[in-house]
């Protein structure tokens, strides 16, 4: 027979033994999801791009900058906003849209307007002006062409972001690398898109409130 003691001690010790297994199963749980998975899903849009050029998340929101003259209500749903016969060098542009915790946001609008690689904005029509929204695991992308420069503006891509319905709108503009920027007075540094070597790809991801 074995004394009650020795079965106390040992219904203890299953007990301590099922406790630190549950807690620890949490804690490896709640970790990757929250921080490990968003990383991952960075790495995809910019390994389409350029593997050499992801751009990661640190949880700083997108900076905003001035709507300018030139934004219309009810631009196309497309992501290829580039209309026959539109001059410029083709250039597609991809990213994520985050919010302040680095995790991806599904269905989120995008609204981008721009000028022509003559720097000319098509104001009568919609053309190079699209809105679109993320897919499932919070990509957007953008084909299409490096906009002109025009007096004053160093070459840009004008855009609006919005994570839902309710949520803030986030008005800003994207730059290219470009040595004209630091003539620009408005440009900001963080909004400058990773290009890859050939001109071709860009990444850039948005951080945004929820
Ligand atoms: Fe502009």
């Amino acid at each position: 027979m074995i004394n009650k003691p020795i079965i106390y001690v040992l219904l203890i010790g299953a007990v301590l033994v099922i406790g630190y297994w549950l807690l620890s199963g949490q804690v490896v749980k709640t970790s990757p999801t929250t921080l490990e998975q968003p990383h991952a899903l960075i790495s995809q849009p910019a390994q389409q791009a350029n593997s050499s050029t992801a751009q990661v998340c640190n949880g700083q929101p997108t900076a905003s900058l001035t709507e300018g003259p030139y934004y219309k209500n009810g631009s196309p749903k497309r992501t290829n906003i580039v209309d026959p016969g539109v001059p410029g060098e083709k250039i597609t542009i991809k990213g994520l849209v985050l919010d302040s915790d680095c995790l991806p946001i599904e269905n989120a609008w995008l609204d981008f307007w721009q000028t022509d690689g003559e720097g000319v904005y098509d104001n009568q029509g919609f053309k190079l002006r699209g809105h679109q929204y993320t897919n499932e695991i919070g990509e957007y992308i953008l084909e299409t062409v490096i906009p002109g420069e025009y007096p004053g503006r160093t070459p840009h891509i004008h855009v609006k972001v919005r994570a839902g319905e309710n949520s803030q709108v986030v008005t800003s503009q994207l730059f290219l690398p470009t040595d004209r920027n630091d003539s620009d007075s408005i440009f900001d540094p963080s909004l400058v898109v990773i290009m890859s070597d050939d001109r071709k790809t860009a990444n850039f991801n948005f951080v945004v409130p929820r």
